[in-house]
């Protein structure tokens, strides 16, 4: 938002809510980013909720899972028929942009990636600018396929048209 700062965390195990782990990020370390382990054990070290692997689990998303391993398709391949597959399946991000009353924005974004994506990737939410962005005067949340957002800078590339060409 109006003050530049920004947290994140990718890859994130066990905690129970990834924006509250984003924000300490931003609040109570140097950094912008923490991904893997060393997010988790930032987490937990600032005190936060942690769950164990089943409250992270819904029957649909695992079912989702299995029929796109069933079939052996990836969610990263460019092939358009599994493509419309994806565009009708994205339950799973949780967006939210805040206005203050002081005027001030805000953006978060939390999302546990693409079905049957590679161990390892890691998606345009937690990488600032991408799906994710809020300046002093517009704020984005995204959702999507990723990969597309961070090529473009998606979220990043809309507040600079409205910052620089005036668009609403
Ligand atoms: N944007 C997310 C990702 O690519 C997925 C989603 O929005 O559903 O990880």
């Amino acid at each position: 938002g109006h003050d530049g700062q920004a947290g994140a965390v990718a890859q994130l195990r066990g905690i129970r809510n990834p924006v509250l782990a984003a924000r300490a990020v931003m609040e109570s370390s140097n950094h912008v980013m923490l991904a893997g382990d060393g997010a988790s054990a930032f987490a937990r070290s600032v005190g936060l909720e942690t769950a164990p692997p089943e409250y992270f689990h819904t029957d649909a998303r695992w079912q989702q899972l299995l029929a796109v391993r069933d079939t052996d398709a990836s969610v990263l391949d460019h092939d358009g028929a599994h493509k419309l597959a994806f565009a009708d399946k994205k339950f799973g991000t949780v967006g939210a942009v805040a206005l203050d009353r002081d005027g001030r924005l805000a953006a978060a974004t939390s999302t546990g990636g693409l079905t049957n994506k590679r161990w390892g990737r890691v998606g345009d939410s937690p990488v600032v600018g991408a799906g994710t962005w809020a300046d002093a005067h517009c704020a984005v949340s995204g959702t999507g396929w990723g990969e597309y957002y961070i090529r473009a800078v998606a979220a990043h590339d809309i507040c600079a048209r409205v910052k620089y060409a005036g668009e609403s």
